[in-house]
Order: structure tokens, then sequence, then C-alpha cells
């Protein structure tokens, strides 16, 4: 069983997700305050196993060549976000699709979902799914910026909403003080699911 803990950091609400199973640890979307994090890691003796990226966005990625560097740890992210992100593509695991992989004890499902950007994922480790800026509890990320998509989203959204209703959400930032949710209360709560799901009826 994983534990996941939120690390609100930088100017943006964003949220870094540090997950853990004993002392073997995962990082999600670690942007900002990088000395943050390196103590984190190092007060709790935890062993970092890989970096994961939701998406290329500058805040979701802006500092990590400090962390990447510092740990030597591998960093994955969905090719259409490269250069999006502009990280130095030797630190980079880049993959296209859907993908499934381990690292350390984790099993990492990767669920593409572009919309926000080309290269949008989600990620799922058991039963968390880590949404970045496609989905935050009751909204969705913008479709206006470079390389976003509003039809993609939408059938992104409806991706989402045929998960298990108890699979559990940690978007990428806490707008409004909240990052999590379900997807049960999603399909209930959230206008821009719900209408993404009406319109697959049309
Ligand atoms: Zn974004």
């Amino acid at each position: 069983m994983i534990n996941i803990e939120v690390l609100n950091l930088g100017p943006m609400d964003n949220c870094t997700y540090l997950v853990t199973k004993g002392t073997d640890a995962l990082l999600i979307d670690p942007a900002w305050d990088m000395n943050f994090i390196i103590h984190t890691l190092e007060t709790k003796k935890l062993t970092l196993h890989g970096v994961l990226f939701t998406h290329g966005h500058f805040d979701h990625v802006k500092y990590a060549q400090t962390l990447l560097e510092h740990y030597k740890a591998p960093a994955y992210l969905e090719a259409h976000d490269v250069a999006l992100a502009g990280l130095p593509v030797g630190f980079l695991h880049t993959y296209c699709g859907d993908q499934q992989f381990k690292l350390g004890p984790f099993d990492i499902k990767i669920l593409t979902t572009p919309g926000h950007t080309a290269g949008c994922v989600c990620i799922q480790i058991e039963d968390a799914l880590f949404t970045g800026d496609t989905l935050f509890p009751g909204a969705c990320g913008r479709v206006d910026l470079p390389s976003s998509d509003p039809r993609a989203m939408l059938a992104s959204l409806r991706r989402i909403a045929a998960l298990p209703e108890d699979i559990r959400i940690f978007a990428g930032h806490s707008y409004g003080g909240r990052c999590s949710s379900t997807v049960a209360d999603e399909k209930l709560h959230n206008p821009f699911m719900r209408n993404a799901l009406r319109w697959e009826n049309r």
C-alpha cells in the first residue's frame, strides 16, 4: 500500500507528490524548492527510484534539473511535451502513448490524456491517479494554450470517468485549497466531466 504526501510548493499552488512504500520513493511533478524536496528525502532516508511528470509546463518541471542531477534518478515525460519542458534530454526517459512499467516496488500505469497539452498524462499507482492539469476537483485544465485541444480534453475526461469509481484523484494544483477527490465524486459533481459524458452520446 502506497503512502502519498502532498508538498504544496511554488507561487502557483502546485502540488508535488511524494509517493512512498517503506523507504522507497517516487516524486511526481517536482518543480519548485528543490532544497526542501532534497531535505525531505534525506530526513526521511528515502531512496528515490524515479521522477514522473504529468506534462511539460514550466510550473511542473521548472527546477527539476537540480534534483535529477543530485539523484541521477530516471525522469519520465511524454514525448509530445519534451520540447515544452526544456529539460536536458540526457535526464529524460521519453515515451509515446500509454505505458506500464515498474520503478523500484512501484507498478506505474501511464494513461495518455491530451487536451491541456498534447503530452498530458495521468499516472496511476495502485488506487491513486495523479491527474496533473487534466482534472482538478470540480474543474479541468485550461484548453486555450499552445498545443491544447478542447476535443481531446473531452475524450480524456471520459477516459478518467471510465476508471473504477473508487480511484483516488490527486491533481496538479490545490486551487481553492483542494487537490484530491475520487472518480465517483467527479462524475457526480464535476461539470466539465459531466459535460464530456453528455457529449459522448451525441
Ligand atoms: Zn499545465
